[in-house]
């Protein structure tokens, strides 16, 4: 199972992923960029165009080969996180946060204006957590709203523990995030 740490870019995912030292998390967007599994640069974005399918063949063979063995996940899972995770995942963990902070974050990053209002649209009008919901089996939604870093490592691991013990856990559920 291909378990996928998701949300707009900005809302705290390789953060939160960096304290979760137990478990071996895949950067998605590290594998799209030191792989070379782009199509190339948009340079609107200034952003770097992810060859999907070139990732998608490429993390389920990393998940056949550490299935089980304890490389690349827990136990028979394997852990991605970034963006676009949500896109190749059986299982997505959907990290929301308050447009308002998002821009603060965003701008403090030194995106551009139009790359900062781009990310906080969709956030706003859910643009992640709707492609998830359509595309994977199960979705988590944590909105790490005043939130600390370790609070919301904490979150991820509540539940990726309870995807791992196959009970069901409350407080997740998707579409509980509104920001209209
Ligand atoms: P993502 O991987 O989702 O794009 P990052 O983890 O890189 O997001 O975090 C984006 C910025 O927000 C960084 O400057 C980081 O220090 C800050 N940040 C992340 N999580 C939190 C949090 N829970 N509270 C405050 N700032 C945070
Ligand atoms: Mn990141």
């Amino acid at each position: 199972m291909i378990i996928g740490i998701t949300g707009t870019p900005g809302t705290g995912k390789t953060s939160a992923c960096a304290l979760l030292t137990d478990a071996d998390i895949l950067d998605l967007n590290k594998l799209i960029k030191n792989e070379g599994r782009n199509l190339g640069i948009d340079e609107e974005r200034d952003s770097l165009i992810a060859d999907m399918d070139a990732v998608s063949d490429r993390v389920r063979e990393i998940a056949r080969v550490g299935a089980g063995s304890g490389v690349g996940g827990v136990g028979e899972n394997l852990i991605i996180e970034g963006h676009l995770a949500h896109h190749i995942s059986d299982i997505a963990i959907v990290l929301r946060l308050s447009p308002d902070e998002l821009e603060l974050r965003l701008k403090e990053r030194g995106y551009s204006e139009a790359k900062v209002q781009e990310n906080v649209l969709a956030e706003t009008i859910d643009v992640i957590l709707v492609e998830a919901v359509e595309w994977c089996e199960r979705v988590y939604e944590i909105n790490t709203t005043g939130m600390t870093v370790e609070e919301v490592a904490c979150a991820i691991r509540e539940i990726l523990d309870a995807i791992g013990r196959g009970i069901v856990i409350d407080g997740y559920q998707p579409g509980s995030v509104d920001w209209m």
